[in-house]
């Protein structure tokens, strides 16, 4: 009985890595990240750890057997490779935020721009109530790498589905892998729509009494 249990476990694990690699492919092949920038996570409840992608590492070549599982205090349980070096701001995610199972940082260009100006991203689509639950705040610069980068999130994410993170990029959580990558989606798209909105006149936000 336990066995078959241990057994079910490992390869749910195995079926997440698999989606992490995936997903990061997806991402650098669908612009949302660039170089090696960017990671990806998903929460491993049993665990109580998390199967990252590992630090610096080609996306291209990148398989199942590279990514790294480390407990919520960077310990590696699994792995041959560096986690990523942004591995605590994942951590801090999942610490604060039980609900949140997956996270995904991205550098995509549009949002990324907002967040270098430290500029909100307001309601002006109406999938942003859904997907990323209203506007795209941003949450205070903090050195790259520190676990002030997901402290600084976390008061945001508790209430929205993503993130900008100032002069650094994007961060995006969901109750699976593939819904945070699609929240990362739709912050990109409304700030790439926003973007070319400024740049020929005034965009209307969509007010509350709208949604
Ligand atoms: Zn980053």
């Amino acid at each position: 009985m336990k066995e078959r249990m241990d057994e079910r476990m490992k390869n749910k694990k195995e079926e997440l890595k698999r989606e992490v690699v995936l997903t990061a492919k997806r991402a650098l092949k669908e612009g949302m990240v660039a170089g090696t920038s960017g990671n990806i996570s998903v929460f491993l409840e049993d665990l109580n750890a998390m199967a990252i992608t590992p630090s610096g590492y080609d996306y291209t070549i990148m398989e199942e057997n590279d990514v790294v599982v480390i407990s919520l205090d960077g310990t590696v349980l699994e792995g041959h490779l560096k986690p990523s070096s942004e591995w605590k701001l994942h951590a801090e995610i999942y610490k604060n935020l039980p609900h949140v199972k997956s996270v995904v940082h991205t550098h995509s260009p549009y949002a990324t721009s907002f967040a270098v100006l430290h500029k909100e991203i307001p309601v002006i689509l109406i999938e942003m109530v859904p997907f990323l639950k209203g506007s795209i705040e941003v949450s205070p610069y903090a050195k790259q790498g520190s676990s002030d980068v997901g402290s600084n999130a976390v008061p945001i994410l508790g209430r929205k589905n993503a993130c900008l993170m100032a002069n650094h990029g994007v961060v995006a959580v969901g109750d699976t892998l593939g819904q945070a990558y699609i929240n990362s989606i739709y912050v990109e798209d409304a700030a790439k729509i926003y973007h070319m909105a400024l740049t020929v006149g005034t965009p209307v936000v969509l007010t509350e009494d709208l949604w």
